[in-house]
């Protein structure tokens, strides 16, 4: 089995690289925002509770989402393996992701990071605001407070992976098909 987790600051094209990843190597996606998202449009209870947070740039809380990512792994056990994107993003979901995938007899392969500067980001994030209809994306503010989270409560996954020896960087600056290769070449040299 393949477990990958795409890791990179929002607008790192975690996103788009993943569905070209799931196509060449048949794993599972699993975007923790994609199925926030998902609920809030079908308003279900997680969607109406997930949506204040969300909105506001805050992360969900860990309780809630590594409920949902264990019944997600749960009911899309599969042989090849998955990709998450946007899950870990605490230390707190780190560990809970390494005790699910330990209860299904398997592990996380490599953290792969996407590596992107920060301004380069933020254009890339408004420009995506104007199509994308999400209300995250439309307000610098907002976009603001995700990185400042993402370096405070997320970034320090990284150095949790790398004392693992699992974790490789990568340049997330280039075409996308360059980019995609650059990825492929990490999956293949880790796998
Ligand atoms: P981006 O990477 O562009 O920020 P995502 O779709 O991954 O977009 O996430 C959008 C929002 O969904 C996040 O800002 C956060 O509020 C919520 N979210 C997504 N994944 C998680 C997670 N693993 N833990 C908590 N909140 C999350």
């Amino acid at each position: 089995m393949l477990n990958i987790i795409l890791f990179g600051p929002p607008g790192a094209g975690k996103g788009t690289q993943s569905s070209k990843l799931i196509e060449k190597y048949g794993l599972v996606h699993l975007s923790t925002g994609d199925v926030f998202r998902y609920n809030i449009k079908n308003q279900t209870e997680l969607g109406i509770m997930a949506k204040s947070y969300i909105d506001n740039g805050q992360l969900v809380p860990d309780e809630v989402t590594n409920r949902m990512v264990r019944d997600f792994i749960e009911r899309n056990n599969n042989d090849q393996g998955f990709i998450f994107d946007g899950y870990p993003r605490t230390i707190a979901q780190g560990e809970n992701l390494e005790q699910v995938l330990q209860d299904f007899n398997t592990e996380v392969t490599s953290m792969i990071a996407l590596e992107v500067d920060e301004d380069e980001l933020v254009n890339r994030l408004l420009e995506r605001g104007k199509t994308s209809g999400r209300p995250d994306d439309q307000d610098e503010s907002i976009i603001r407070n995700r990185f400042k989270v993402y370096n405070e409560e997320t970034s320090p996954l990284a150095d949790f992976y790398a004392q693992k020896g699992k974790f490789i960087a990568v340049q997330g600056k280039g075409s996308i098909d360059d980019i995609f290769n650059n990825l492929c070449k990490a999956i293949d040299h880790a796998n």
